[in-house]
């Protein structure tokens, strides 16, 4: 079977009308249709959602999410493929015309069958969206069936894994696609090639020669309008649970034997099976949280997360995670993975830093730094590339050094023709690819790890730290490395 017949579908997109359709999801597909991986031939997208549309409001929305001035007719073209229906989650009656109208083009496109169905819509309704796909027999067309879920995924170990058992009636594990956009950026990706095509790096990847690894993912922005989601949520869950476990989880594996998803799986799920279990009352000397208070950013007084719309005044909920993770094998026993996110930060970035050991005996002193280690830094975003921080020899001065450092930066290709995270893991969706979603082990595994800290802060049985927006968090978070001689590399 040829690729163009497998990647004929329908898409099928619930929660047609939100804010996450609108910014990723049409301008995603618009590029895929663009680049021809997706083809005229056999495409349709049909959106769902409460409001009394016709296809040509749909159509008119799609063209204006997408920012492209110089492909008018390219954009007509993609628009006329999109279908809209009225759709309330919880009618019957919604199910049974959905079916009547992939069927209908399904024929008139000539797809066979192939559909996929992505849940954009609050995570309460994916559960019961699951089951009646499966009552009312969309799920039993003649091509493939997939279904993208939309993070977050669940709450807590048992809420995902009670949505696992509800997605799990009308869809197999290979089916389910649980969407992290972390997994989708190109420097994500990168972390496997960096480490398995290169023979410089893969011989020092471990205890012997790493002293501590740094993964920051920093935002500027504050909770915005999304204060009433974000208070029941927080740092930990919204970024730690997953994108940040996913991270470590790459730099950590073992390499695979061969590149194919269950491969790669298996190595990540060893790694988060290793990660060092906590006891509730040292979780402090693991991990702090803290909220923002006023501050400055880019020269803007903002106001302090207790004072957001839709946040409670009161609210403990965290804007911020400090945390040490120790993973006990062979390869790592020893090497503190920090992690460190947040919003209101200094800066905008998603950076890893990878610091060596120091030599047995360095005789050079350096003329700017204290620490002279070397670091690797693979720069995830804003930037992207990789930067090797050498010690070179001060102009001069025979017995100093002076920082050296090698950048690889994407930014020297065409930045332009760069493929959104979003149409990478939608594309790889429709050619059955799953390498780069999460799957229910690693998802389970990182959620039992994270649960008692926030049963903990829950119960407020550790502080909750302050820190001024614009800063790079509180003084707690210094602390936890000076105390083991380490400090966070700047960003
Ligand atoms: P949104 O509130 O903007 O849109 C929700 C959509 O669901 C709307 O189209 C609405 O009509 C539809 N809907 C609600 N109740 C319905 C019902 N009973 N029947 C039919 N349709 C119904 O939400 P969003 O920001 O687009 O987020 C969608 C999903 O994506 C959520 O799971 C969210 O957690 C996730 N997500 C969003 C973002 C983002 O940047 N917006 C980022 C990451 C994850």
């Amino acid at each position: 079977m040829n690729l163009q017949h497998i990647t004929k579908s329908i898409i099928v997109i619930f929660g047609a009308t939100g804010d996450l359709a609108k910014r990723k999801l049409f301008p995603s597909l618009f590029n895929l249709y663009k680049s021809g991986r997706l083809t005229p031939e056999g495409f349709a997208v049909v959106g769902l959602a409460r409001r009394d549309w016709k296809d040509d409001t749909l159509r008119d929305v799609v063209k204006h999410s997408i920012d492209d001035s110089e492909n008018e007719e390219i954009i007509n073209e993609f628009c006329s493929h999109f279908y809209y229906q009225p759709f309330d989650i919880t009618e019957d009656q919604s199910y049974i015309m959905l079916n009547e109208l992939l069927e209908r083009l399904e024929y008139n496109y000539s797809i066979p069958g192939n559909r996929l169905f992505y849940m954009s819509v609050s995570p309460q309704f994916f559960g019961e969206i699951a089951s009646s796909l499966k009552e009312y027999k969309l799920t039993q067309s003649n091509g493939w069936k997939r279904v993208i879920i939309e993070k977050p995924f669940g709450r807590n170990a048992s809420t995902a894994e009670q949505l696992n058992d509800e997605i799990r009636q009308a869809f197999s594990e290979d089916e389910i696609y649980r969407i992290d956009h972390y997994l989708g950026k190109e420097m994500v990706q990168n972390i496997e090639v960096i480490r398995f095509a290169n023979s410089i790096f893969e011989p020092l990847w471990n205890n012997q020669f790493i002293a501590n690894v740094q993964i920051t993912l920093s935002e500027t922005l504050g909770v915005e309008d999304r204060g009433g989601y974000y208070d029941k949520s927080g740092a930990m869950r919204d970024m730690v649970q997953n994108h940040v476990m996913q991270i470590v989880s790459l730099l950590a594996m073992e390499p695979p034997i061969r590149l194919t998803p269950e491969e790669i799986r298996e190595e990540k799920v060893k790694v988060l099976k290793a990660l060092k279990p906590i006891s509730r009352n040292e979780i402090s000397d693991y991990f702090i949280r803290a909220q923002y208070s006023p501050g400055w950013i880019d020269g803007e007084e903002v106001t302090g997360y207790r004072s957001e719309k839709n946040v409670s005044p009161n609210t403990k909920t965290e804007t911020y995670v400090a945390g040490k993770l120790l993973i006990e094998n062979h390869r790592w026993k020893g090497v503190p993975f920090y992690l460190r996110t947040g919003k209101r930060m200094s800066s905008k970035s998603t950076k890893v830093v990878i610091e060596f050991k120091d030599l047995p005996l360095n005789l050079y002193s350096n003329v700017e730094r204290k620490r002279v280690s070397n670091l690797l830094i693979i720069n995830i975003q804003p930037d992207e590339g990789i930067t090797i921080i050498l010690n070179g020899k001060k102009m001069d001065i025979a017995s100093k050094t002076k920082p050296v450092s090698l950048e690889y930066s994407n930014k020297i290709g065409s930045i332009s023709n760069k493929p959104e995270a979003y149409e990478r893991l939608i594309y790889s969706c429709i050619i059955g690819v799953a390498t780069n979603f999460a799957h229910s082990d690693e998802v389970m595994l990182s959620w039992n790890y994270v649960d008692l800290i926030l049963s903990a802060w829950e119960n407020n049985e550790t502080p909750l730290f302050e820190y001024q927006a614009g800063s790079m968090g509180p003084k707690a978070a210094e602390k936890m490395l000076a105390k083991e001689g380490f400090c966070w590399w700047p960003i």
